[in-house]
């Protein structure tokens, strides 16, 4: 048995300073994802700091004209509340994408961005994992790796050649696909300030540090997401493709959301998931599509710029045409070119 210790914050500075006095500490939200963690022994901490009593849980509005999604709004409020409904209805569609209503409920919108990964190696203790014991191996690159990465497994080392892989785990959630589309903003506080992190730069790739995840410091806090004026609310698609219609994590996820005048694309984004370490976008993708009228031909080709580089492992390579089936068809949708159902 691990024993730990338990405060209860009553402000995010305390949260802050209980956090950069203790490396060892972790916040605790819903708990959906680090009380499981800690069950199966991968996770550790010393101390838990209960954030859940901090003034954390409202959407407001943003002075330019977007929304703030505190961090402990649970998943299922934000996905049910009527601004988000009508404004981002994308991000409403990825939430209620995942997990069961139980989990929704007890979920936070901050937790969510920093879940872990599905690896099954990753919860088992036995097995090599980087990302658990940096150095000790990859237990997935040659093993079962059916739910593993495609993309951005393998980054250019010193001498620009492609290094061989340290980790091919993806990031589990479908919320962050839907704000990486969006392009939202994290905001965190830390024992030197606040800041805004811009959700493309929040999840980091393996390379060669595929212990950490993201971006955020140990001693820093998510205290909302800002979500910028653009919702997309009249061309939008996320589709989930998985083992089960539900309960089940994304094999391949596609976020689409396009603007159109007269059948012609003015801006489109384009965000997948469960394909690498973080949710996966590609600018130059996009501005293929812009100026373009909406037709199958030109969604094929953001596919193919898209997937530019896939590599499967084995077990996984089915991913890549899954991926760019997935794509084609989520942008036909959000085009209302294809039925939804
Ligand atoms: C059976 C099951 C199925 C699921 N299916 C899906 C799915 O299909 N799609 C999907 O997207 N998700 C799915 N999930 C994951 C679920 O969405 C996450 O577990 C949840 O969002 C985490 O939020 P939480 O508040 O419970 O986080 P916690 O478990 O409390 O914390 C998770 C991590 O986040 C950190 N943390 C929490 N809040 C903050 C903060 N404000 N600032 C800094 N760090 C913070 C904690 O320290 C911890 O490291 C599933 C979970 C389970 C158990
Ligand atoms: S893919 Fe990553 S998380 Fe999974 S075993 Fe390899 S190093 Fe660990």
């Amino acid at each position: 048995m691990n024993s730990f210790t338990y405060t209860r914050a009553d402000a995010i500075e305390t949260a802050v300073d209980e956090r950069a006095s203790d490396q060892t500490a972790k916040f605790v939200a819903g708990g959906t994802n680090l009380i499981d963690l800690m069950k199966e022994n991968v996770e550790r901490p010393t101390r838990l700091i209960d954030i859940t009593r901090l003034p954390m849980a409202t959407i407001s509005e943003t002075l330019e004209g977007g929304l703030r999604l505190g961090a402990l709004m649970t998943n299922a409020d934000t996905a049910y509340d009527e601004r988000i409904l009508q404004r981002y209805p994308l991000l409403s569609q990825t939430i209620l994408a995942g997990a069961s209503p139980q989990l929704r409920n007890m979920a936070t919108d901050g937790g969510n961005l920093m879940q872990r990964t599905r690896c099954y190696y990753f919860y088992d203790v036995a097995t090599p994992c980087n990302k658990r014991e940096p150095g000790s191996g990859c237990s997935a690159i040659n093993g079962f790796n059916r739910i593993h990465a495609i993309l951005g497994t393998r980054t250019p080392g010193t001498d620009g050649q492609l290094a061989e892989p340290n980790c091919i785990a993806t990031h589990p959630s479908d919320m962050c696909v839907a704000l990486a589309a969006l392009e939202a903003v994290v905001r965190v506080t830390g024992k030197n300030g606040e800041r805004s992190i811009p959700f493309a730069d929040f999840h980091k790739l393996p390379g060669d540090t595929p212990h950490i995840d993201n971006t955020l410091e140990p001693d820093e806090i998510i205290t909302a997401i800002d979500l910028p004026p653009k919702g997309f609310a009249d061309n939008f698609m996320y589709l989930k493709l998985r083992d089960r219609a539900s309960y089940a994590f994304a094999l391949v996820s596609v976020a689409a959301a396009l603007e159109l005048d007269n059948g012609t694309i003015t801006d489109a984004r384009i965000a997948l998931g469960g394909v690498a370490h973080k949710p996966w976008r590609k600018p130059e993708a996009e501005a293929l599509l812009v100026g373009k009228p909406a037709t199958k031909e030109n969604f094929q080709a953001a596919a193919e710029s898209l997937l530019t580089g896939a590599q499967g492992y084995g077990h996984n390579t089915f991913k890549i045409e899954l991926a760019r089936r997935a794509i084609v068809r989520a942008l036909g949708q959000a085009a209302k070119l294809e039925p939804t159902a």
